[in-house]
């Protein structure tokens, strides 16, 4: 049995969300590794060092939290970290689709490693890092969706 979990994504940026299914892993597993996808063909919008840094800030004060970055397959990640657990958010019905078929591939590349899935508060259900890029490009208040470092870089990279 394991006590240690990995939630996998690619945080640009970070958001409330992500920090609620964080702190509600730690409530599971006694440690948690938040682990920035190196190799994800998404463009980002903040570089990956930028996006450590926020990382780092933002879980500073949470216990049992580590920010760490995989390149690779995450199932190979969690093997060499020695779990075999997975965390994925799932907001609403519209996750589900994309969630259900990377779980079921990471399934097929390592049999053991399993995916748990946890439910943001309903406050958070309809965020997405995408949507808070575009508010911030329209000049929209952000305090209530991300922490005070992401925020503050936000506006520094979009409101010049
Ligand atoms: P990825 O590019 O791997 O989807 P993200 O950083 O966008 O990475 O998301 C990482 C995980 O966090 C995903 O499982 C996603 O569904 C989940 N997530 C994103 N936003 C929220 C949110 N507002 N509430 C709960 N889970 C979320």
């Amino acid at each position: 049995m394991t006590t240690l979990a990995i939630y996998p994504g690619s945080f640009d940026p970070l958001t409330y969300g992500h920090l609620d299914v964080i702190s509600r892993a730690v409530r599971i597993y006694s440690r948690v590794i938040v682990a920035l996808a190196e190799n994800s063909n998404k463009t980002s919008l903040f570089s990956f060092e930028e996006r450590v840094l926020m990382l780092r800030e933002a879980t500073d004060g949470i216990n049992g939290v580590e920010v760490d970055a995989f390149k690779g397959l995450v199932t190979d990640f969690a093997q060499k970290k020695g779990t075999n657990v997975l965390i994925r958010g799932l907001r609403m019905t519209s996750d589900f689709e994309y969630e259900f078929q990377m779980a079921l591939t990471n399934r097929r590349m390592a049999e053991s490693v399993e995916t748990v899935f946890l439910m943001p508060s309903e406050k958070y259900s309809f965020l997405s890092s995408t949507l808070i890029k575009e508010i911030a490009r329209l000049g929209g208040d952000l305090s209530s969706f991300v922490p005070p470092c992401v925020e503050k870089r936000l506006l520094e990279r979009l409101q010049k």
